[in-house]
């Protein structure tokens, strides 16, 4: 019903002409192993200075993966010095953008209501924010596993209407980069608290349909396990997003 996504967040890795290399590589790959596109969605997040490049190279070669940038400013124009437009990532076909990441709120001290005005900002430019939840360690042990994504959730839906095409990751921050993943028991159970607030907020229907992924140290050898949940419908991949045989390895999961 819902197809699966399985995103790869480069972070601050690979130059433009890296990434060309491997795009193509991840797309040949991809191509030999006879994966089926329409089945399993895949996307990848480069830095903004590759997305020119990435989006030339996928329009030539009709290669069949989505892009999209890390983040955008919460403005379209003006004197943000520094900041890139979602008018910008539209125009070079990014279909997807991610906002929220934890690595932004921590070390860009992004607030739940910066979120929420990127979110609108995405919507506007008809990109598909894929927002970014997770608790920290502590918040785990004070709050346990589901009060901090929940709150975050909401907050970051507050300017979304009805109708909205979205995607959800779950990253708990103690798994981000850790080697340490989540269970797929504790993923499902965030994912269906989360599930749960998009009902609430946004009606059965995009409940329904959003995808929820999960993230944090996400491998070829845990993946089939999230897959397996009912609630969980991808990844969002960091460092094994940065290795093809791994990434694909991620993307062809058995259930
Ligand atoms: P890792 O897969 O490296 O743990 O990173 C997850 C992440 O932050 C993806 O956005």
């Amino acid at each position: 019903r819902r197809t699966p996504l399985i995103a790869g967040n480069w972070k601050m890795n690979l130059d433009h002409l890296q990434a060309i290399a491997f795009v193509q590589k991840l797309a040949w790959s991809l191509k030999d192993a006879r994966h089926d596109f329409t089945a399993v969605e895949v996307a990848v997040f480069p830095p903004f200075t590759d997305l020119r490049s990435v989006q030339t190279l996928v329009a030539a070669d009709k290669l069949p993966l989505a892009f999209g940038a890390q983040d955008l400013s919460e403005h379209d124009s003006g004197a943000y010095t520094g900041e890139i437009s979602g008018a910008f990532l539209a125009q070079l076909e990014c279909q997807y953008v991610i906002i929220g990441h934890s690595e932004r709120r921590t070390l860009h001290a992004e607030t739940d209501e910066q979120v929420a005005a990127k979110v609108v900002a995405a919507l506007r430019h008809n990109l598909v924010p894929i927002i970014c939840v997770g608790e920290t360690a502590a918040d785990l042990e004070l709050h346990g596993p589901s009060a901090v994504p929940v709150a975050q959730l909401r907050a970051a839906l507050a300017g979304v209407t009805r109708a909205a095409d979205i995607v959800v990751a779950y990253e708990p921050v103690w798994a981000i980069g850790s080697g340490q993943a989540a269970t797929p028991e504790q993923a499902e159970q965030v994912a269906a608290a989360l599930r749960a607030v998009l009902n609430e907020t946004l009606g059965q229907d995009v409940a329904d349909k959003t995808r929820i992924l999960y993230g944090g140290s996400v491998k070829a050898v845990n993946i089939a396990g999230f897959m397996r949940e009912p609630n969980v419908d991808g990844a969002l991949v960091g460092g094994a997003s940065l290795d093809i045989d791994e990434f694909s390895g991620i993307v062809r999961y058995q259930k």
